[in-house]
């Protein structure tokens, strides 16, 4: 039987490509999404059309409702998840924190801090070997903001993606013994439509030429390494927070 992934947030850029990449890879594929519906069928069409297995759902993670409603879709239509991938993240238009209102920071907090939180937990309790589960992989999409700061732009997104560092350092030990890795890839400037959404959609083509590596990262190439940390390749790997930018 296919191990089964989800990928939360997998309906457009870097969650798309990896579960465009972990269908081909054989794995079934469990996409989560929060409003575009068209494009998470997109995704599991593509999926189907290459002879592949993937189901859409929405649900939005901030939620603890639609998160236990997620899993539960899951364990009901496809199985038990063998990997979860915490990709689901936004940013809010850049500012500075003196323009930042409380909500917010706490949309901020709330999808990519409290979401990927829940979705571990669902994850852990159907993974740890504790309970019964057979084990499994968490990969936490963090980002180099954590390291970087994002100042000028969005502190609170950076701040964020520090606290899913953390995250991803203190589960992996909290449950190494019970069969479950834990571990995060740490993106840097990777064309998606998320810069949009940051109301500066050129920001990709300007800072590019700026980067160590010459060019702004594709989505596929963040899949390969969350692929790979996913993989019993990465066994000896628990707690790693793999930057994948470019030298950034
Ligand atoms: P994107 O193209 O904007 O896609 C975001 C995805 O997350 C979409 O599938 C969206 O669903 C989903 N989503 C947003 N809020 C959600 C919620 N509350 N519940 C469930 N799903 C939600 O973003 P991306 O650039 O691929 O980013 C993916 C991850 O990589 C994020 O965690 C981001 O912080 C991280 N990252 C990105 C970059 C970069 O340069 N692109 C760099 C570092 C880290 P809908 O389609 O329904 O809106």
């Amino acid at each position: 039987m296919a191990d089964i992934m989800l990928i939360t947030g997998g309906s457009r850029g870097i969650g798309a490509a990896t579960a465009l990449l972990a269908a081909s890879r054989g794995y079934t594929v469990a996409v989560s999404y929060l409003r575009d519906e068209g494009a998470a069928a997109r995704v599991v069409d593509e999926i189907r059309a290459h002879g592949g297995a993937a189901l859409a759902i929405a649900a939005d993670v901030s939620r603890e409702e639609d998160v236990v409603r997620l899993f539960q879709t899951v364990d009901r239509d496809l199985g038990p998840i063998a990997a979860l991938v915490n990709n689901a993240g936004v940013l809010d238009r850049q500012a500075r924190l003196e323009d930042m209102t409380a909500a917010r920071v706490e949309r901020i907090l709330s999808t990519n801090v409290v979401g990927s939180f829940l979705c571990a937990r669902e994850a852990v309790r159907r993974m740890s070997t504790l309970r019964g589960g057979r084990g499994g992989a968490i990969v936490n999409v963090s980002s180099r903001a954590s390291q970087l700061g994002s100042p000028g732009e969005y502190i609170d997104y950076a701040a964020s993606k520090a606290a899913v560092d953390t995250l991803t350092i203190g589960l992996a030990k909290e449950v190494a013994a019970e069969g479950i890795r834990v571990n995060a890839v740490r993106p840097g400037i990777i064309a998606t439509d998320i810069h949009a959404s940051g109301g500066d959609p050129g920001r990709v083509e300007r800072l590019q030429a700026s980067l160590p590596l010459g060019r702004a990262g594709s989505p596929e190439e963040v899949a390969r390494a969350i692929l790979w940390l996913a993989s019993s390749e990465s066994s000896y790997c628990t707690g790693s927070l793999l930057d994948v930018a470019g030298g950034r």
